[in-house]
């Protein structure tokens, strides 16, 4: 196969896109689709100050390097999990590509914060990646408002927005779908987020890393085996596999068609958002859910009275 572009032999080979590419071609094709991605839905502009949310996988450093690329301001922030064997190397990965690359970053430790994953899920009666998502969104959320970030952005890819997509649909989740989407404003205590990876597919952005040299972690989380998710990606993969381009359709149909009558029904009777009792985070109810996993820890290492 040769590329697209400039007719040397292709070294990667995207049959979603049914065309292939050289290796300085294929850096400049996702270069490319994230410019798209951005201007496409209004995510940010270059007079932002972006917050990265930095896991140190594949997605999140490639959307470091690219953003910066192009010339956007961008400073990180990275949650350390506090999970044995895997927490330890994904931190050291984003120490080191903003070192490299003089991105300013901020560590922000759960054990600190009393929400260390493993205590976490000893004490949760919740399926462990729910709880561990709610928690990560909160502290994402209170870091960018508090540094004063006009956008937060997230590497989500093609794979994870598709399969969360799926899984909204197949249980008609009204409010997620009307939520779901590359790009969601300010409001209500709430920062602007933005997922800037949503064109590029997992192989795309891991291809990225490998090209680029991107040193990214790469070990999964002990906690992911069995995780839903991880079950719709593989039955979307198999999709893409007999009918290529299939997933970012689906993704695109929805943004166009689908999504509008959940979002005008969530306009029409908005769910009421106030500040949390105990932490003054934005949520639906008196306490936010992150408070009442505190609280659930707390009871836990209550002593018990004999
Ligand atoms: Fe958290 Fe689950 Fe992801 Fe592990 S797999 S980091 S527990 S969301
Ligand atoms: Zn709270």
């Amino acid at each position: 196969m040769k590329c697209k572009r400039c007719r040397a032999r292709a070294a990667v080979a995207l049959p979603s896109h049914h065309t292939g590419f050289c290796e300085a071609c294929f850096l400049e094709f996702v270069e490319r689709q994230v410019e798209k991605a951005i201007r496409s839905q209004g995510l940010f502009s270059h007079a932002d100050t972006i917050l990265l949310a930095l896991s140190g996988g594949k997605d999140s450093l490639a959307m470091a390097h690219l953003l910066r690329r192009l010339g956007y301001g961008v400073h990180g922030v990275h949650l350390d999990l506090g999970i044995p064997d895997s927490s330890a190397p994904a931190r050291a990965a984003v120490e080191r590509f903003c070192a490299a690359h003089g991105i300013p970053l901020d560590v922000v430790q759960l054990a600190d914060e009393g929400l260390a994953i493993p205590l976490v899920k000893d004490c949760i009666n919740r399926p462990i990646c729910s709880a561990c998502g709610t928690i990560k969104r909160q502290l994402f959320n209170r870091a960018a408002v508090q540094g004063g970030f006009t956008v937060l952005a997230t590497g989500h890819n093609l794979d994870d927005e598709t399969s969360r997509l799926f899984a909204n649909v197949i249980r008609w989740d009204a409010a997620q779908l009307a939520d779901q989407g590359p790009m969601l404003p300010a409001g209500n205590g709430f920062a602007k987020k933005v997922k800037p990876m949503w064109r590029l597919s997992e192989f795309e952005t891991a291809a990225y890393c490998f090209l680029a040299g991107i040193e990214y972690h790469m070990g999964a989380c002990p906690y992911s085996r069995g995780a839903s998710f991880t079950g719709h990606k593989s039955l979307l993969a198999g999709l893409e596999e007999t009918s290529p381009g299939q997933k970012l359709q689906f993704y695109l149909g929805f943004l166009e068609f689908g999504r509008q009558p959940f979002r005008q029904a969530q306009a029409a009777a908005p769910c009421a958002i106030v500040p949390c009792t105990q932490c003054g985070h934005p949520t639906n109810a008196e306490c936010c859910s992150v408070c009442r996993m505190r609280e659930a820890i707390a009871r836990r290492d209550m002593p018990v009275e004999l």
